[in-house]
């Protein structure tokens, strides 16, 4: 018999944790030549996610759950989880019932029947979402198939489903900024991309905010590729062409025709022009140099408060209130 792992990173999701348990275990149950297992991970919750996941464990069996020291984000809690798994496929997926379990069939027949190494889920429709979040998820995905050397359809998703040699190959990237999407199709194997429409969160609220996936469209394109600093590089490189024929230019005039020309303008625009591009320069420079900062100090990318993987070290000291 076949196992699959689910793993589910919980970030506050209190009120809906139960709800997508219920629900998931009805698709489980019509996939009796499955073997499934839940790796719950609570990712610092504020509420009261933890007692809600540690009710679950003891109520079934089949839920393995680990709770964060603190919020390290979701790249983290799906990292951890996916370093618990042991089961031949692994799904991942979110708690608040917006990936639809009932995907689970087609995933399975994709990767048994199909031969694929992975089937993973884009968004049909972007119901319930502004317009300009998906302009703007739009020019991400077009931007950093350009700019990087992973490719990812337009609405790609975390959720899929891998087999564990896929899932191992993940996890030999250690990276501490791990930007998943990116990761998933670096690694490579062959993806069936199948759709399906978004449905409104209807338990609990996003955590996402808008400056969030701005930090997240960034991460995405540096974390994968080069090209911005390459761009700095060529962008000097053409300034410093222009600069030098205008130099010429100036000097034939001065020397050969007499004419100096007070140029109040010319020498503002240049100035704040090159200044711009300067700092924008640095900064992108900088983007890059925080980066190799981070992943210098080599951190632990996050750290373990309970879990019932270990009983035997966790026992029943993990009563108090979070
Ligand atoms: N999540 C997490 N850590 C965080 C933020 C979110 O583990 O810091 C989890 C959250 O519990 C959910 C999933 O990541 O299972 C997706 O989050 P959310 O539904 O808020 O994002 P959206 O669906 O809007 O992309
Ligand atoms: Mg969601």
């Amino acid at each position: 018999m076949k196992t699959i792992d689910l793993v589910v990173p919980c970030y506050n999701e209190e009120e809906g944790l139960e709800h997508f348990v219920n629900e998931t275990n009805k698709v489980i149950d019509s996939l009796p030549d499955y073997k499934f297992r839940y790796i719950l991970v609570n990712d610092g919750s504020r509420d009261k996610t933890y007692l809600v996941m540690k009710n679950l464990a003891k109520r079934f069996k089949n839920i393995k759950y680990i709770s964060f020291s603190r919020n390290f984000g979701k790249e983290a809690a799906m990292y951890a989880g996916l370093q618990h798994t042991g089961g031949d496929y692994v799904v991942v997926m979110d708690a608040d019932l917006q990936h639809p379990p009932a995907l689970f069939p087609q995933m399975i027949d994709a990767i048994e029947k199909e031969g694929y190494d992975c089937c993973a889920t884009r968004r049909e429709a972007r119901e319930g979402e502004s317009a300009l979040r998906g302009f703007f998820s739009k020019m991400f995905f077009g931007l950093s198939n350009k700019l990087t050397d992973v490719s990812m359809p337009y609405g790609a998703m975390d959720y899929r489903m891998m087999t564990r040699q896929m899932v191992d190959s993940i996890l030999e990237l250690g990276e501490v900024q791990r930007f998943s999407k990116g990761i998933f199709s670096w690694v490579g194997f062959n993806t069936k991309w199948i759709s399906f429409k978004t449905v409104d969160r209807q338990l609990g609220k996003t955590t996402w905010k808008f400056s969030s996936l701005f930090k997240y469209a960034i991460d995405g394109i540096t974390c994968f590729s080069v090209a911005p600093l390459r761009f700095t590089a060529v962008m000097g490189a053409i300034i410093f062409f222009i600069s030098l024929i205008y130099i010429i230019i100036t000097l034939i005039q001065t020397l050969f025709f007499g004419i100096t020309t007070p140029g109040y303008v010319t020498t503002l625009c240049a100035v704040l022009f090159l200044g711009g591009i300067t700092e924008m320069s640095i900064g992108i420079l900088g983007e890059y140099i925080g980066r190799i900062y981070m992943e210098a100090k080599d951190r632990p990318i996050y750290i373990v408060k309970h879990s019932n993987f270990d009983e035997e070290i966790d026992r029943e000291k993990d009563t108090d209130e979070e």
